[in-house]
């Protein structure tokens, strides 16, 4: 060991050098280790102690033991204010403000026309008919020809088609479903068919898909007066009032005879010459319907000797704008925020 105090001249130059460069709480703590920990710097100094003379031992310890203090003290105050300033930062970054309000969660609501859906099907389901559902994409058969429309039959020409590449369609109608369902369940049957269908058709009141409701029963000797019924029930619940009904003499392929259903108008009674929603008439034609075609039956696999049944068809897009008193169809389908809003209904 030379003279002390050039080692602890030495040692405390490089000490306040590299503490200079430190930079955090970890750094400082590398800093310690490599001139107080075990084999730092100054402690292999201090082991050294005991080699020396006796009349030296008491001086070099004391100025060892000052260095050592004066380094404690240096790396202590430095290590404060770093771990100070690092949770400073760190208190800025998880800084929360308890006091702001929460975050807002929209409540989304069933468009009107799945509501009125909804609507329909609980009622015909509380009348004992079941759901039933089938493709929109469509072959021939069950589109038109199951249902009495052979080629070339001049009601094709009724209903503007969608066909496909492959010769499919989109279904155009939902009674198709009426011959799948007549082949998978038999008879007696009773169903319901909410769907989408899809006619080359754009206008104020038409849009190129829209939504139906289809209704078929087969049993054994099922009159009119059945089918008369179930719809004015279901125009009673669905207008949630009881509405006077007509009925007028019509043509489907599929129904013999054919007739159509009108209600009195939902809005004025019959009372408003100008009404804009029955344009002054007092009714509203409101479902297409009829005893089934014995060749529908026996398409679908079912005796039409033994059975006979009644079908209907409607609109659930005009249901919907009856019931909210539009007069324009397309903004069901615009995606319009603030007319879903005010008229979704939220469950
Ligand atoms: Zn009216």
């Amino acid at each position: 060991m030379g003279d002390i105090h050039d080692d602890v001249s030495r040692i405390e130059a490089l000490f306040r050098s590299v503490l200079s460069t430190a930079d955090s709480v970890e750094a400082l703590q590398g800093v310690r280790v490599r001139f107080l920990g075990k084999k730092g710097e100054v402690t292999s100094l201090l082991k050294q102690l005991g080699s020396l003379p006796d009349d030296e031992r008491p001086e070099a310890g004391r100025v060892l033991n000052e260095l050592r203090d004066s380094m404690e003290r240096s790396l202590a105050e430095k290590t404060r204010q770093y771990a100070g300033a690092q949770v400073t930062a760190r208190e800025r970054e998880e800084w929360i403000d308890v006091t702001l309000p929460g975050r807002g969660r929209p409540w989304g609501a069933f468009h009107p026309v799945a509501q009125v859906t909804q609507e329909a099907i609980d009622i015909f389901v509380s009348m004992g008919f079941s759901v039933a559902y089938g493709p929109e994409v469509e072959d021939d058969f069950h589109n038109f020809e199951g249902l009495n429309i052979p080629p070339h039959h001049p009601a094709r020409d009724m209903q503007d088609t969608f066909y496909l590449e492959n010769g499919l369609l989109l279904r155009t109608h939902t009674s198709p479903v009426e011959v799948r369902s007549m082949r998978k369940w038999g008879a007696p049957l009773r169903i319901i068919v909410p769907g989408k269908v899809f006619r080359r058709d754009s206008d104020q009141t038409h849009t190129p898909m829209f939504h139906q409701l289809e209704g078929l029963l087969v049993d054994e000797n099922i009159s009119l007066a059945h089918l008369k019924g179930c719809l004015e029930a279901f125009v009673n619940r669905i207008f949630g009032r009881p509405l006077k009904a007509r009925y007028r003499g019509s043509y489907f392929p599929f129904t013999e005879p054919s007739i159509e259903m009108d209600v009195e108008c939902v809005a004025c009674s019959g009372r408003d010459p100008g009404c804009r929603i029955c344009k002054g008439t007092g009714w509203l034609e409101i479902s297409g319907l009829g005893m089934t075609h014995p060749n529908v039956i026996r398409a679908g696999g079912i005796d039409p000797v033994r059975y006979n049944g009644f079908a209907w068809g409607m609109g659930l897009d005009r249901i919907a704008m009856l019931k909210y008193g539009l007069n324009d169809l397309r903004v069901f389908f615009e995606g319009d925020l603030a007319f879903l809003n005010s008229k979704g209904e939220r469950r």
